[in-house]
């Protein structure tokens, strides 16, 4: 029974697909999954919006990808989040030119690294935006 959720930019009434929310304390906007409650420092995005997201000077965007399953958020992936979000604003950021991948042998894990994953906490993944 939820009321369908438009994108918050000026003369765009398309329905939002993602929630940007902005983590003054780190500089950082994050782009994730619909918010469950709209909160003062959240956007909700349409899909064409989200993607043309740019932060203003100075700041990182955290985009969030939610690797299958519908958006349904929890207590849990709340707290999964601000984890992640502060991991990625820890983390810093590295000269992709530097890791060669042929001395990656056997990472922890595995893991089968996607460069611009900074962090994973269960079904959401913390994505770099790339350079521009
Ligand atoms: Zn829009």
């Amino acid at each position: 029974m939820s009321p369908v959720r438009r994108c918050s930019r000026t003369a765009c009434g398309r329905p939002a697909v993602a929630t940007l929310t902005y983590v003054y304390a780190d500089s950082t906007a994050v782009l994730g999954p619909l918010a469950t409650y709209a909160e003062p420092h959240c956007y909700d995005l349409c899909s064409e919006h989200s993607e043309r997201l740019t932060a203003p000077r100075g700041w990182e965007v955290v985009r969030l990808a939610v690797e299958s399953g519908p958006a349904r958020p929890s207590g849990d992936d709340l707290e999964a989040l601000a984890n992640a979000v502060r991991e990625a604003a820890r983390t810093p950021r590295r000269d992709p030119s530097a890791a060669a991948p042929s001395d990656a042998v056997g990472g922890p894990g595995g893991r089968d690294s996607d460069p611009m994953e900074v962090a994973r906490r269960g079904h959401l993944r913390v994505l770099r935006s790339p350079e521009s």
